[in-house]
């Protein structure tokens, strides 16, 4: 009764964590939730309040986006990356992860995924039909691709059309790409095109935060949307951003929106103008202070010659890597840590990584995200005991998986 392409596949390991997690809490287990992750922010109120005002909006939405929204989003976006787009260049969906699943359906070529890369990437791309590649990144080059390792694939078959996924901030690693120059370089030179995938751009902890499509934005198409900045994974809105040289995609887009999910719920796509027209620049920098602040307290505490981690840069992942050889995967040390200590995490294995490694991400978002915010306005410094009262699972947390690390 099934086809095969989808036999193979199971449910989105992080959705999965997420519902494992709360399960195994429900039944009196101590957990620290830090598989799944979700902005432990709350969306501004202004935004909540739009949305109470609108909830009256009850008529279909045009297939690509209410024009208000995308006009407040153009105008947003151009003013960010110096680049002239129109509300035309806008497409909004269900999250940002629904419209990526559109464009693996219309595009045909290779699409070439780095290692790492986020969980759904990959099984979209089978869902899409495309064949894919990946490229082991190293640690050195921030966990991103190079130019030389993307020429490699390319120049195996110039003729076909290349899809790359690039996400920076980085969904495992907390990385930054910096060598978005020599990308753009091959990007231009082949047929080659980039989903920039921008969801934690808001929250890159250096002010100047630059993405592929600074370099070569006629190649580039920029998804992102409200889930990691607003505190609003569960409203479910995203957007791309095509430009005018990729028509054809976002035509084709359209095409499969009206008849899949029609248009975004039209209450949230109101409430979402007041996001971008309004200035929450205070919002967004106490949320980027706490995270960086949070990361760099795992970081520290953390880090060892058995873990090791890069520092974070943006977003809210680390990736730290064990170095053990009593483990036979990163699935199995998961499983093991979770029994152990009650951490749960995710193996580098969903991330594109071999198996061997043993790589795990750590999303460090279990704390009351208001608490520490009215706090932090009133004092932007994290103390010891500010983290013990606001941010207790972080510090238990990365206290159990020291102490387990250091007999591994
Ligand atoms: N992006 C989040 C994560 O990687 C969760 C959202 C999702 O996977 O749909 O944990």
């Amino acid at each position: 009764m099934l086809k095969d392409l989808v036999k193979n596949l199971e449910p989105s390991s992080t959705l999965r964590i997420n519902e494992i997690s709360k399960v195994l809490e429900e039944k009196g287990k101590n957990i620290f939730k830090f598989g799944f992750g979700q902005s432990p922010f709350e969306v501004p109120e202004s935004i909540v309040r739009e949305l109470q005002n609108n909830a009256h909006q009850n008529k279909y939405l045009p297939m690509q986006g209410l024009k208000s929204l995308r006009e407040s989003v153009a105008k947003y976006t151009s003013n960010k990356k110096n680049f002239d787009y129109k509300s035309a260049n806008v497409i909004i969906g269900p999250g940002s992860k629904e419209l990526m699943f559109l464009l693996h359906v219309i595009f045909d070529g290779e699409i070439i995924l780095p290692a790492p890369s986020w969980v759904s990437y990959a099984p979209q791309a089978i869902l899409g039909r495309n064949k894919s590649r990946i490229i082991q990144t190293k640690r050195e080059n921030n966990w991103f691709p190079t130019a030389d390792d993307l020429e490699k694939i390319i120049l195996k078959d110039k003729k076909k059309n290349y899809l790359l996924f690039l996400n920076s901030p980085n969904n495992p690693s907390g990385q930054i790409c910096e060598n978005l120059e020599e990308i753009s370089e091959i990007t231009k030179k082949y047929n080659l095109i980039i989903l920039s995938d921008e969801i934690y751009s808001e929250l890159a902890f250096n002010n100047d935060y630059k993405s592929i499509s600074n370099y070569c934005p006629e190649k580039t198409i920029i998804s992102t949307g409200l889930s990691k900045w607003c505190g609003a994974g569960g409203w479910r809105l995203g957007y791309f951003i095509v430009p005018n040289e990729l028509e054809m995609i976002k035509e084709k887009i359209n095409v499969l929106a009206s008849e899949t999910f029609s248009a975004v719920s039209a209450p949230i796509q109101y409430a979402a103008i007041k996001a971008y027209d309004e200035d929450h620049s205070i919002y967004i920098n106490l949320s980027r202070n706490i995270l960086k602040n949070i990361g760099n307290y795992v970081y520290e505490n953390l880090k060892s010659n058995k873990v090791l981690i890069n520092e974070p840069q943006g977003g809210f992942y680390l990736m730290p890597e064990f170095i053990s050889k009593k483990f036979k995967s990163s699935s199995e040390i998961c499983k093991e840590i979770l029994q152990q200590t009650g951490v749960a995490l995710l193996p580098g294995s969903d991330f594109g990584f071999d198996e061997k490694r043993l790589i795990v991400r750590l999303s460090f978002t279990d704390f009351d995200g208001k608490k520490l915010m009215d706090e932090f306005k009133k004092n932007p410094i994290l103390t010891k005991s500010t983290m013990n009262k606001l941010a207790p699972k972080i510090v238990a947390g990365v206290n159990k998986l020291r102490k387990w690390s250091e007999l591994i």
